[in-house]
């Protein structure tokens, strides 16, 4: 696509990039058909190329008005268009950028910059979070019902963590909102490792990864929280730990790409790449180990399951498939699900800011993923896992969740 940058970011890093990107979409719509948002409105600006026009527009010095970010906050930021894309269009680094600048030309209605303060203040905060999500279960009659469905009925407990005994270490984040919500994920993950001659541990003050505060575009918080955690893991590298283990796939995406985020500051560049490289999903992790653990599952009984890739790993790390190959490997009797590249309508804090697309796309969901009679859904992604809960009707769990208690069978 021919491009004419305005002066004020035409010669910047950014605007640099955003007109390599934009230069290589042909305009062709392939993207346009697989746009969970396009799907629901119909409406060209609710799909990628029509976002994608509406940023050039932006980029090349058009008034930017309330309609530019209407139509970019509905984008899920699910990066479906990137696996369709025949030009390697990367459009997710595209709408970064025209984020950022929209926030700044544009004024949002002040209730609305509230909701987007608190969150991005207190969520991060797994302390603050936590008192939130206990008083909101505790008062759920009192709340509002769109707030309250989105509250777990309940917390699992975390069980065991086994104490570090192995020469092979890999190291778990930790995370901000997963350990409120389900903090038997990461304890699972340990567990399972621990089997098969891995001990994992967490490092201390790592906290948040970063993605809440940059995608919900206080981009520059985002990025110190990214410094933070490469702070906390620094340390870690170089002393034995094998990878940085991410059982969270919206988390692990963003960490994937410090390294791109971080390449400009010098202070961090290095490192930044360096814990980009280490990372790697916990399905990658196990699908390397499953020789060793499918012996230990014999004579289980394994369930029929229905498997949800969130947009994080299918699309984002581009592991798509991967997850069912696993649980297949191991035993698990799958479920098709239909429209499995398609979002739930979680994305990140996307389902608090358009609950009425997000409830959408869950419904969408939920149906394809029960529709040829799972037991339950296992998934990869705290978020998609509690929003597709509150509208599933068999239970929805992390996948190692369910896997270490098969072993513990
Ligand atoms: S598929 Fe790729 S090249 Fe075609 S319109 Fe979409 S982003 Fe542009
Ligand atoms: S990221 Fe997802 S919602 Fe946004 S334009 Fe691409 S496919 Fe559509």
């Amino acid at each position: 696509m021919q491009t004419n940058l305005a002066e004020f970011i035409r010669d910047t890093p950014e605007g640099r990039e955003a007109e390599a990107i934009l230069r290589k979409c042909v305009h062709c719509g392939f993207c346009t058909a697989t746009c969970p948002t396009y799907q629901l409105l119909g409406d060209e600006n609710d799909g990628p190329r029509g976002r994608i026009y509406l940023m050039k527009q932006m980029l090349e010095g058009n008034e930017v008005t309330e309609r530019t970010r209407t139509h970019l906050d509905r984008c899920l930021t699910c990066r479906n268009c990137e696996t369709t894309c025949p030009s390697g269009v990367m459009y997710g680094h595209l709408v970064d950028i025209g984020r950022r600048i929209v926030e700044t030309r544009t004024e949002r209605p002040p209730a609305e910059r509230f909701k987007r303060w608190a969150v991005k203040t207190f969520f991060p905060r797994t302390g603050v979070f936590s008192l939130m999500t206990r008083l909101g279960m505790a008062f759920r009659p009192l709340m509002p019902a769109a707030l309250a469905g989105k509250l777990p009925t309940s917390i699992p407990a975390a069980g065991r963590w086994p104490a570090p005994r192995h020469a092979r270490k890999m190291v778990a984040l930790a995370g901000c909102v997963q350990p409120v919500l389900t903090p038997d994920t990461n304890a699972a993950a340990a567990r399972v490792l621990d089997r098969i001659g891995i001990s994992l541990v967490e490092a201390p003050g790592a906290g948040c990864c970063g993605a809440l505060r940059f995608h919900l575009n206080y981009q520059d918080d985002g990025l110190d929280d990214m410094r933070r955690l490469i702070d906390a893991w620094w340390p870690l590298v170089g002393q034995g730990v094998e990878a940085f283990v991410m059982t969270a796939s919206g988390c692990g995406a963003t960490v994937r790409e410090y390294g791109y985020h971080l390449k400009d500051d010098p202070a961090y560049a290095e490192k930044a790449a360096r814990i980009s490289a280490m990372t790697r999903d916990l399905t990658e992790v196990l699908d390397a180990e499953a020789a060793q653990l499918g012996p230990l599952l014999r004579g289980r009984t394994m369930p029929r399951v229905a498997f949800h890739p969130p947009c994080s790993l299918q699309h984002w790390q581009k592991l798509r498939g991967l997850g069912e190959a696993l649980l297949a490997k191991l035993g698990y009797d799958l479920a098709y699900v239909p429209d499995a590249h398609l979002c739930c309508g979680s994305a990140g804090t996307y389902s608090l800011f358009q609950p009425e697309y997000a409830e959408q796309l869950k419904k969408n969901k939920v149906t394809a993923l029960q529709s040829n009679a799972p037991e339950l859904v296992l998934t990869a992604n705290v978020g998609c896992q509690t929003h597709i809960a509150s509208g599933a009707t068999v239970p929805v769990r992390h996948w190692v969740v369910d896997l270490d208690e098969r072993l513990n069978a």
